[in-house]
């Protein structure tokens, strides 16, 4: 029941249920506990005031990564925790987790010499288990500048090549929250909680929550509550304690999109930007997007911008690195911006501060988690729901979602998702999909594009190409797909990534909600 033409039902049976747990923010941090919780057996909703993974889960670099940059803090057994993570989310979403190369130019007076990155990625590979294939190599400056043309000769020395891998933040969480659903747990989108409910000894039994589409308000039950608002946590754990002190730090990242001819790169390359900072440019598909900036943000949480300072930033590092391209603000095809909710650390600069996660348990049993990456999502959730299993049934349990495949993902191998494509491309052929749009599908929705080839093409406008309804028509019906952004921007990244697309597709669609 993860349908937009279920989710009244959906919110009318939360409103007259008692849930061992309900799970605030439907961000990857949100999602992953709904799946963990789900597994252990609670009975359990989440509410996302917007769409799922709006905040910062859909607005993040892309990337799954290793733990390499942990290395320079010396911390060993985070980097093999987080290489192994790595692993997993990988092995549980082949359709949406793809390795990449990428290229670490090194340049004289740069922040990093090529003997350190060799001797770091000599332990990374030694910690982490990583396949032949996967082993990083290093170059010479002719080597390097023969697999990537475009970098600017001048000082460079040489270069090493890793691997990272690439996703889509918004769909992946959209997978974990969809698995959670099959396995029993509730969720929906558009639900804000505004205030908790007490029960005896001033402890929360229950969050008062907004219905944005319907404008009502319902009182959910729960012998739990998890706060997992990310750059909001410090708001939700005012309304429990208004005496609370602010735990969080919101830092803002810019990314920018430009078409693939404009900037053209054969790897992800991971490079020093003004600032001691470095940025990733990372090729997909027709496009190449590079991020990020990391300034302290004081704004509207909901819609960070992307301001003219970001843009020149980001515009001054590929100048230096790429003088060749030309690349001018006029060649930006799309940008987005997020903010970290990294844990306050007193005299840090934004950069230099942790990016570990936290977890706070209120006097009234208020779980909030905030801080980490996606990659550690999983690892994230274990922690949360550990601390809540405790406190409903004085044992922690097992965390079983190291195993569990997402929906869309279910693969036991790279030869079994190609062999699920390609019968995806035949089902497609025969009403009339492309080959490409096929497998733009299922770059999406991986083994359930056979599924969504099968809908019934409701969406009749002649105008929108096929493949767009039938894909339209999944999401509404299986990933609660509510209004036109919803589409564009979460369930398919048409927004971001083809925006000429997106524009042209806009006027067809019927999708819209007064959402206040
Ligand atoms: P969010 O995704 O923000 O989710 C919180 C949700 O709570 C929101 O959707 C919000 O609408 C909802 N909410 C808030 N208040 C309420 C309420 N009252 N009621 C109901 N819902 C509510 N990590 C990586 O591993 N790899 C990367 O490449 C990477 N790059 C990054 C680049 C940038 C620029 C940024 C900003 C982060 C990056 N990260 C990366 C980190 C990663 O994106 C975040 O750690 C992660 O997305 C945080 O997820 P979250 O669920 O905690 O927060």
């Amino acid at each position: 029941m993860f349908s937009r033409h279920t989710r009244n039902q959906t919110l009318e049976a939360a409103a007259n249920n008692l849930y061992d747990l309900v799970v605030i923010g439907g961000g990857i941090t949100g999602a992953g506990i709904l799946l963990d919780a789900r597994k252990r057996g609670l009975k359990v909703l989440l509410v996302e005031m917007q769409d799922f993974s709006e905040g910062t889960s859909s607005r993040s670099t892309k990337l799954i990564h290793g733990g390499i940059r942990y290395l320079k803090q010396g911390d060993f057994s985070l980097v093999k925790e987080v290489g192994r993570e790595r692993s997993i989310v990988r092995k549980n979403a082949r359709h949406l987790v793809h390795p990449v190369p990428v290229l670490v130019p090194i340049y004289k007076g740069g922040s990093m010499k090529l003997w350190q990155l060799k001797i770091g990625m000599f332990i990374f590979e030694f910690l982490v288990h990583i396949k032949e294939q996967f082993l990083s190599k290093s170059y010479s400056k002719s080597e390097a500048l023969k697999r990537e043309p475009t970098l600017n000769p001048e000082g460079l020395l040489g270069a090493v090549k890793y691997f990272e891998n690439r996703t889509d933040d918004g769909r992946l969480t959209i997978e974990v929250i969809k698995t959670a659903v099959r396995k029993g747990a509730n969720a929906v989108n558009y639900v804000k909680a505004e205030e908790f409910l007490f029960g005896k000894e001033g402890q929360i039994n229950g969050v008062k929550v907004k219905d944005r589409l319907q404008d009502r308000t319902i009182n959910i039950s729960a012998k739990a509550v998890v706060n997992a608002t990310g750059p909001w946590v410090d708001d939700i754990r005012e309304r429990d304690d208004l005496m609370s002190k602010n735990k969080l730090l919101l830092t803002k990242g810019v990314h920018l999109v430009f078409k693939k001819d404009k900037f053209p790169i054969n790897h992800a390359v991971y490079f020093d930007a003004p600032g001691k900072r470095m940025v990733f440019a990372v090729p997909s598909g027709d496009i190449t997007y590079l991020g990020t900036t990391d300034t302290i943000y004081k704004g509207n949480i909901q819609n960070p911008d992307v301001s003219e300072d970001d843009i020149e930033y980001l515009i001054s590092a590929i100048s230096k690195k790429f003088p060749s391209l030309s690349v001018t603000k006029k060649d930006i095809i799309s940008s987005w911006s997020g903010l970290r909710p990294l844990i306050r650390e007193e005299g840090k600069s934004p950069s230099e501060v942790s990016r570990k996660d936290e977890l706070f348990v209120s006097s009234s049993g208020l779980v909030s988690i905030a801080g980490g990456k996606l990659t550690g999502y999983r690892l994230m959730a274990r922690k949360a729901v550990d601390v809540i299993m405790k406190r409903l049934t004085g044992a922690t349990g097992k965390c079983i979602t190291e195993d569990q495949l997402l929906v869309g993902g279910e693969f036991d191998s790279d030869e079994a998702v190609a062999k699920k494509r390609s019968e995806c491309r035949e089902l497609a052929n025969k009403i009339g999909v492309s080959t490409e749009e096929s497998d733009w599908l299922f770059s999406k929705f991986g083994s359930e594009t056979a599924l969504l080839l099968k809908n019934n093409d409701v969406f009749k406008s002649k105008e929108l190409p096929l493949y767009l309804r039938l894909a339209l028509e999944y999401c509404c019906n299986y990933e609660m797909n509510i209004t036109k952004e919803d589409f564009l921007m979460r369930r398919t990244g048409l927004r971001l990534f083809k925006p000429d697309e997106a524009k042209r597709l806009e006027s067809f669609f019927d999708l819209e909600f007064t959402i206040d």
